[in-house]
């Protein structure tokens, strides 16, 4: 199928043309007429798919006819994350280059009285992240009654980050006569109850997940110790000697630990730059700015700021992290690999994550190749009964063998809530990841052989404890002192 059978306008299928984009993608192909018949969508789709200009496109279409007014946007677009917002205000830059709509971008971190100024002029497309969007209409500079078309993006991430009661909250400002278009990658149940409540009779459209897509991606494990030192220099030696890193993305699992790495890497001299929620706006997209434009190879990320980003054309994604969720090492290593290219994806492994890679070895459905000899593990089963890292793990107490990550659904994995819109700490839940349970961290601590106390098994716990390890984890020294009791006279 060619793009002008889809109903677009000249205006649209010219600027498609300078884009370079010759046929569709599925997602597309589906989504579009329905969009131009002012159907309501739900599009079953992760980012690599092309979704974002399945709904630009036909927007686009669709906004040549009307004019907007002061405070009262015509179409409003969520996103959880304020890259993503601009990312999509890129697409409509690029796409919409033959038409003099005005588009503006609220989102936290950035002033709000320059916003302000954007509305009062009339805006045809709002992109925002929920947060931002909200306090705008609270201090009653936003009229959301204009809006016609409504796009909520990404909002299985939303959940994640505790969005949806903002969602709600705007789904109930737009007029219940628009049209919805609403994307996400999986349907838990939270997010299928706010399809049934906020789509009227939507054309479903699914494409397929990256974790079938994969194939152009090799990807391998190397062991490491347990300590961080031993982790970045597993890492320098890869970087150093990996064939053809062109550029690369770094991912840890929680902030601190790409500042931390951050700053190792360029005092051995790497030519890197971070990424994480903890930063403010504008050295965020500085930072990505640099990347993208090949003027640093490296981009130290956590998944929070990195889960969606359209950055093409990365040759390795490094796992200095196991992922605690086995979807973010799909999403991960999708960095790569990407639009028909191939790509390489290598994660260093420690003896705590072998659950960690069992989960991940069924989600993609293949046995992750070691670089080298695969390490041999003595736990939990003992030295007489050796398991391969990464092999099946019979659950233990009828539990599923599923990463510590993983919770109910509001326990955010990750997040970039509301509170991200001030200075610091993104997230509703304010913490980029659920920190392994103490229980989960002790897991891989060295189990203590037979007739060992309590006590002593804390302590071993401790001596062996990763200091990248998060609070939870943490025992304080006063809790391990013996407990004196002094005899009776
Ligand atoms: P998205 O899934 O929206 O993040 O898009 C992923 C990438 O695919 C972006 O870099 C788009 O510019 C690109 N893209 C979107 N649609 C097409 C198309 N029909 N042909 C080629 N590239 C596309």
């Amino acid at each position: 199928m060619s793009f002008d059978q889809l109903g677009l306008s000249e205006k649209v299928l010219a600027a498609v043309k300078s884009a370079g984009y010759t046929s569709p993608t599925p997602i597309q192909e589906q989504a579009i007429p329905h969009v131009l018949a002012r159907r309501d969508v739900l599009g079953i789709a992760q980012t690599g798919t092309g979704k974002t200009a399945a709904f630009v496109l036909p927007m686009l279409t669709r906004l040549e006819q009307g004019r907007a007014r002061a405070r009262m946007p015509r179409t409003l677009i969520l996103e959880p994350t304020r890259e993503l917002a601009a990312q999509v205000e890129e697409s409509f830059q690029q796409l919409g280059v033959n038409h003099k709509l005005n588009v503006a971008l609220l989102i936290g971190g950035v002033s709000f009285g320059n916003q302000d100024m954007k509305l009062t002029r009339g805006v045809d497309v709002l992109i925002a992240t929920p947060g931002r969007l909200l306090d705008h209409t609270e201090r009653g500079g936003l009229l959301l009654t204009g809006v016609e078309l409504l796009v909520i993006d990404e909002a299985d991430r939303m959940l994640d980050m505790g969005f949806i009661p903002d969602i709600e909250r705007i789904c109930k400002l737009v007029p219940f006569t628009r049209q919805t278009l609403f994307f996400t990658a999986t349907m838990p149940a939270e997010i299928r109850r706010i399809t049934e409540q906020f789509l009227h009779n939507p054309v479903k459209v699914e494409v397929a997940r990256p974790a079938t897509t994969v194939d152009a991606i090799t990807q391998s494990l190397v062991k490491c110790g347990r300590e961080a030192h031993d982790k970045r220099e597993v890492l320098r030696k890869l970087i150093r000697s990996a064939e053809g890193l062109k550029n690369a993305i770094v991912f840890c699992n929680r902030k601190r630990d790409v500042a931390t790495l951050y700053r190792s890497l360029l005092r051995h001299k790497f030519s890197a730059v971070a990424l994480h929620g903890d930063m403010d706006q504008s050295s965020r997209m500085a930072a990505l700015d640099q990347f993208r434009k090949g003027e640093v190879a490296i981009l130290v990320a956590s998944d929070v700021a990195a889960r969606g980003l359209d950055i093409p054309d990365v040759s390795h994604v490094f796992n200095f992290d196991v992922p605690h969720h086995p979807d973010d090492y799909v999403h991960r290593i999708g960095r790569t690999g990407r639009a028909g290219r191939t790509g390489t994806a290598i994660s260093i492994v420690s003896p705590s994550d072998q659950k960690a890679i069992g989960a991940i070895e069924k989600l993609i459905g293949r046995t992750i190749e070691w670089q080298g000899t695969p390490p041999v593990v003595d736990e939990p089963f003992g030295p007489q009964e050796p398991v391969r890292m990464g092999a099946r793990m019979p659950s233990r107490g009828g539990r599923r063998a599923r990463s510590s990550g993983e919770g109910k659904p509001n326990e955010a994995r990750s997040g970039e809530g509301r509170s991200s819109e001030g200075k610091s700490g993104e997230g509703r839940s304010g913490r980029e990841t659920v920190a392994a349970s103490p229980k989960a961290a002790s897991a891989g601590g060295g189990k203590s052989g037979t007739n060992v106390t309590p006590l002593e098994s804390a302590r071993r716990r401790q001596a062996a404890r990763d200091p990248s390890d998060d609070i939870e984890s943490y025992l304080p020294a006063f809790l391990l002192r013996p407990i004196r009791v002094k005899a009776k006279a």
